[in-house]
């Protein structure tokens, strides 16, 4: 057996491995590229590449790939050989500096969003220098960012890196107003905590719905939920915990700091959370991390559900996407900090983050919003549809004292005086965590909860960036050439708590008291459904503010917001037609096979005996007959609504009638055979019950 440190990025080429590796010089070039983005010259790139080559083949690669990130949501690689024909009629293993920057995968058929019919039919992969290659199976995994030739974005890295470097450049504005010169680069950090699902493979296979879908359509709830609690931090069994383990080593070996493991609130229902790191890496790595998670569970012989929602009435699955600023010289500018200049610093960038998320709660809204996430927001277990913040109530404290002038405790009843005044230290509320909040502040980081489970982070950490930035913009803006420095920040932050206060909230996000208080005296958005999330992204001052940044261009946005739509409106087709299919060729086929058993059992027990009323079976046949009548009617009815669906030809208009006529109709066939289910002899079932699949493993 191997340590964990030994183990610890065997499969990465790390600066250990680089150093190792390069001649001094060229390291050092490649030191700068990753550190400053400066560009590789292509004598450079050939030397990284053959170290990069030969490192690989060393360890047991033959292949290597542009590892990228198409608008599908999941990664994508196309396998090239290392073997190049030498001139003694052997091989040679090589991979130049060309084909280590760019790739040209045929890339036709990755969703484009009709980016592709107006510009170039082919895109390109240019290596990302910052996020480490790793070797997966027998392949060498080049991170790559995804364009068309016009230079279009077609992944959800590129305006990633683009998110990073505006709040990069409005930070950096901040900090020379500080006075700091030293810092060069500012970075966002996110460690994604991501739940799932472990479900056995034999059942899985058993349920075409968990197979197309991800997901269960139909399913009665089983005597047994997670009402006990029970689940939760409990002891893990033996078959998950060799999984964790499996599954811990695996990512280890690719450098991915997993850290913690937990039974989650539902049966059935598990935890992982890595060590926080750059927000690109911390993408790659969660979008590794998911995939690594599916295939070790098929060796275990169980399937990974990263779905938002595969069962009703259980808690579904998200990601806590735990984000935070901090400088090349190891500032968490999150964190208060001891001297008044640090507390200052930390006031203004907490403000940032508060008017961001309030000028754009509808971006963050509609960076999570999937047919698949759109069952757990608002769905008393998640957070609600409603962005709002959560601060505790000492940091509360602090700010309504700078708000209105007025003595804060800690300070020994002392007006504060922003730049001046030494703030009390905070002490880090771990006790009383609000977990209905979506956007909590916890310590010296903000926790998004709204993520799902199943989505790509880099959504959510573009928006979040944004955001941010175009706060730090206007303070900065307001705040150079102010005469008074401390004055103009003083008055700045009281300002800002004024405009933004409506955004903070410390109750009870479940409520819905808070609801309607949210939405009818503040005047926060509640947009329950994708449907009414992403339209929001054309609006115009989100699109002024995205290109303004360089974040995306009015075409991307476009394409991105078809793209989104259109994968909202596919997945609810598919899962209706899964619906269909199973209502007609399994679940109504039961329930005649069930009833006619019985009514058989009738016709043999009354010739025996006249005097039996059989009332008993008699009753259930007429109800079963009942059940199975109006199934057939509802399965009629939603396959109509997909039918209407398909004649539309427009993706906004397809989504609401997504919204509204698919998405109910499905409810209200599922109700009817979970109905049914409850009433039908187990052994006529024609597939796993709940019960089965979340106490099955
Ligand atoms: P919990 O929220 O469950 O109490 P922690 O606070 O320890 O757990 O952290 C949860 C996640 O937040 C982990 O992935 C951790 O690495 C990450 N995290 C901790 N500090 C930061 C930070 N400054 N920036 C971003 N993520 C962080
Ligand atoms: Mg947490």
């Amino acid at each position: 057996m191997s340590t964990v440190s030994e183990i610890f990025a065997s499969k990465v080429f790390d600066d250990k491995v680089m150093r190792s590796r390069l001649p001094e010089k060229v390291y050092r070039s490649l030191r700068r590229t990753i550190d400053n983005g400066t560009e590789l010259d292509l004598e450079l790139a050939n030397a990284v590449a053959q170290a990069m080559c030969d490192w690989a083949v060393e360890n047991g690669a033959t292949h290597f790939t542009h590892w990228f990130q198409p608008l599908t949501g999941i990664t994508a690689e196309k396998h090239d050989g290392f073997i190049n024909p030498a001139p003694d009629g052997r091989v040679i293993m090589e991979l130049t500096g060309k084909e280590l920057i760019k790739g040209e995968p045929d890339a036709s058929s990755f969703p484009s969003g009709g980016l592709r019919a107006t510009f170039e039919a082919r895109g390109y992969t240019a290596w990302d220098p910052s996020s480490y290659a790793f070797i997966k199976e027998n392949t060498l995994c080049i991170p790559t960012a995804f364009c068309s030739f016009g230079g279009e974005a077609l992944d959800k890295k590129t305006p990633l890196l683009r998110s990073m470097e505006a709040l990069n450049k409005q930070a950096l504005r901040i900090l020379r107003l500080f006075g700091n010169k030293e810092v060069r680069r500012v970075f966002t950090n996110v460690g994604p905590e991501q739940e799932y699902f472990l479900v056995d493979r034999e059942m899985y296979l058993k349920r075409k719905d968990l197979i197309y879908t991800g997901r269960t359509l139909f399913g009665a709830k089983p005597p047994k939920g997670q009402e006990l609690e029970d689940h939760y931090f409990g002891a893990i069994k033996p078959r998950v915990q060799a999984y964790m383990e499996d599954l811990n080593e695996e990512l280890w070996k690719l450098g991915i700091l997993a850290k913690t493991e937990h039974n989650e609130v539902a049966p059935a229902q598990h935890e992982l959370a890595p060590i926080y790191a750059t927000t690109n890496v911390a993408t790659d790595h969660n979008q590794l991390t998911m995939e690594i998670m599916k295939k070790v569970a098929r060796k275990h012989g169980l399937v990974c559900l990263l779905h938002e929602k595969p069962f009703a009435g259980v808690n579904g699955s998200g990601k806590h996407n735990n984000w935070s600023m901090s400088t090349d010289t190891g500032d968490n500018l999150l964190s208060p900090g001891e001297t008044p200049y640090e507390n200052a610093r930390f006031l203004l960038f907490l403000t940032a983050v508060i008017k961001g998320v309030d000028d754009y709660q509808d971006l963050l809204r509609l960076s999570v919003a999937t047919a698949g996430n759109d069952h757990r927001l608002g769905a008393n277990e998640a957070p609600p549809a409603v962005i709002s913040i959560f601060l505790g109530d000492e940091l509360s404290a602090v700010l309504e004292a700078v708000e209105t002038d007025s003595p804060y405790a800690g300070t020994e009843r002392k007006v504060l005086k922003l730049g001046v005044d030494s703030l009390p230290r905070f002490t880090r509320d771990t006790t009383d965590r609000n977990r209905t909040s979506p956007f909590a502040f916890t310590g010296n980081k903000f926790e998004f909860r709204m993520v799902g489970s199943g989505d790509s982070i880099a959504c959510a950490n573009i928006m979040i960036n944004a955001s941010v930035a175009e706060s730090l913009r206007q303070f900065a803006d307001a705040l150079e050439g102010a005469e008074n420095f401390d004055d103009k920040l003083h008055a700045l932050i009281k300002e800002q708590i004024i405009a933004h206060k409506r955004i903070l909230f410390n109750g009870n996000g479940y409520d819905d008291a808070w609801i309607r208080e949210a939405t009818e005296q503040r005047g926060l958005l509640n947009m329950r459904t994708t449907a009414d999330a992403l339209p929001r992204l054309l609006d115009p001052k989100n699109v002024s503010m995205l290109i303004a940044h360089g974040i995306f261009s009015e075409t991307e946005l476009k394409s991105r917001y078809e793209i989104q739509l259109e994968n909202y409106v596919r997945t609810v087709r598919i899962e209706a037609l899964t619906m269909a299919d199973m209502a007609r060729k399994e679940i109504i086929p039961a329930v005649t096979a069930y009833s006619g058993a019985l009514a058989q059992g009738v016709a043999g027990k009354k010739a025996a005996d006249p005097s039996l009323t059989c009332a008993y079976e008699t009753k259930l046949v007429r109800k079963l007959s009942c059940l199975a009548d109006c199934a057939d009617a509802a399965t009629e009815e939603l396959e109509k609504t997909v039918t209407v669906l398909d004649g539309i030809g427009e993706v906004t208009k397809e989504a609401y009638q997504v919204r509204d006529e698919v998405l109910p109709k499905m409810a209200a066939l599922r109700a009817l055979c979970d109905d049914a289910e409850t009433l039908t002899a187990a052994s006529y079932w024609p597939f796993p019950t709940y019960g089965d699949l979340l106490f099955g493993v």
